[in-house]
């Protein structure tokens, strides 16, 4: 049965295909402040307003001067002094040096800055000490050696970090334009759903899926909309997916497994949802289902961008399952709804710190709650280890878990001391 399924590889590579069609042309921009600009994904791209550095900067306090004639190890004498902030001076004569600080820009003239440190200065001559020399360019950094006006800094599609804010500071933007975020529906389903504010009833459980959901697409960038949870049944689904119309990508959680009471699929089916797959070769999360919805008006054969569809994933409902299945798939799509032009799950290697379980299923890919200590004593790299668990269901263990291990399908067990990969939040 399963082996009909796509592996994990594989079906990353199908939400990849069509996450690159969707990533939208013409997304609806905003502008901001660019101190709210961080998570944000960039609109336009950012070009340098002037050289940077704007003038040939000193890096260190010293004295500028001419390499050549420094290296000889005369003394010159201190004509002057430039502090940050001030014009640049010169030219410089010959046989002569200049103060200079951090950051100032250095005269014309000079090739080299002597360290403060490196020198004896007396009675307002200086000199390098022997048998220090200093080259040319020494402790500059040379007018437009980091950009040049007009050069592109950021494509449009970063999701903004504090180094681009950083950047587009410099480069003059007190605002910026960025993407509208896409709105991401969460439809949980499930008689035993309670919300958590509630008091569970016998056999009840509480939501915990919507606000996790919630927080996972504010944190990719998404902006979460909450539907209320559907019941178990044709009709309570068949009026929630009404509501869900107007989203730009759709989360069901829950109702995709293969029991009595797994009704998603065939409501997804009568609004005419076009299924990319119904089930992926991993754990957690193989029931996951990929598709899309046709919107209103459009016809089910019509180009599919998103304007015309309405991408939606089934997300098993076990909370881990839930989780991961996100990560690795969801993410990527909403990524690409976003404008983001990177996307898809981080990975990374660690070593195994204990060996795993004897008894890991094989033919499916296993992401595992795990907890990587990323800063070991010594300065040794990244142990990971699994996080004993009770199954996908199992939140305190999930949140003690900080990434997932990562089991190929081929390997039923993992031993200390293996290099592994591992999933990152
Ligand atoms: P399902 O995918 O609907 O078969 O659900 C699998 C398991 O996840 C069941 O134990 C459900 O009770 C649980 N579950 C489903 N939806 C949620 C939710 N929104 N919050 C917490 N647990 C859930
Ligand atoms: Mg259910």
């Amino acid at each position: 049965m399963s082996s009909a399924l796509p592996s994990y590889e594989q079906a990353a590579a199908i939400v990849a295909a069509h996450a690159a069609k969707w990533n939208r042309t013409t997304p609806s921009i905003e502008r901001v402040e660019l101190r709210h600009a961080a998570g944000r994904v960039l609109a336009h791209s950012v070009h340098a307003d002037r050289d940077q550095p704007p003038f040939s900067r000193s890096t260190r306090d010293g004295y500028a001067c001419r390499s050549a004639e420094a290296s000889r190890h005369a003394f010159l004498s201190v004509e002057g002094s430039t502090h940050a902030g001030e014009a640049p001076a010169g030219p410089l004569s010959h046989g002569v040096a200049w103060e200079i600080m951090t950051g100032a820009p250095v005269p014309t003239g000079a090739d080299s800055v002597m360290m403060i440190e490196h020198v004896e200065v007396v009675d307002r001559q200086v000199r390098l000490l022997p048998p220090r020399t200093v080259g040319a360019g020494e402790n500059i950094v040379a007018r437009g050696a980091q950009a040049q006006k007009g050069d592109e800094l950021l494509p449009a599609g970063t999701m903004l970090a504090p180094a681009h804010i950083a950047l587009a500071a410099s480069c003059g933007y007190a605002s910026i334009d960025v993407c509208a975020r896409p709105r991401v529906a969460i439809l949980t389903t499930g008689d035993e759903l309670v919300p958590a504010e509630a008091e569970p009833g016998p056999g009840q459980i509480r939501n915990s899926n919507a606000p996790m959901l919630a927080a996972l697409i504010a944190a990719a960038g998404g902006d979460p909309w909450v539907l209320p949870a559907a019941a178990d049944t044709a009709a309570s689904l068949d009026a929630a997916l009404g509501k869900a119309a107007k989203a730009d990508l759709l989360l069901i959680s829950g109702g995709v497994s293969a029991g009595k009471f797994d009704l998603v699929e065939p409501a997804l089916a009568r609004l005419g949802a076009r299924f990319h797959f119904t089930g992926v070769r991993i754990q957690s999360g193989k029931p996951l289902v990929f598709g899309e919805l046709p919107r209103d008006g459009a016809s089910r054969s019509s180009t599919p961008d998103v304007s015309r569809v309405l991408p939606f994933f089934g997300l098993p409902g076990n909370p881990i399952s839930t989780a991961v299945t996100f990560q690795l798939f969801a993410a990527p799509v909403l990524a690409a709804l976003a404008g983001r032009h990177e996307s898809g799950p981080r990975f990374a290697l660690a070593y195994l710190a204990r060996d795993t379980d004897k008894h890991g299923k094989q033919g499916l890919t296993r992401f595992l709650p795990a907890r990587c200590d990323f800063n070991p004593p010594h300065g040794r790299p990244p142990q990971v280890a699994l996080v004993p668990w009770h199954g996908s269901g199992d939140l305190p263990a999930f949140a003690r878990s900080n990434c997932f291990l990562v089991v190929p399908e081929d390997v039923s067990r993992l031993e200390a001391g293996a290099i592994v990969r591992i999933l990152l939040p």
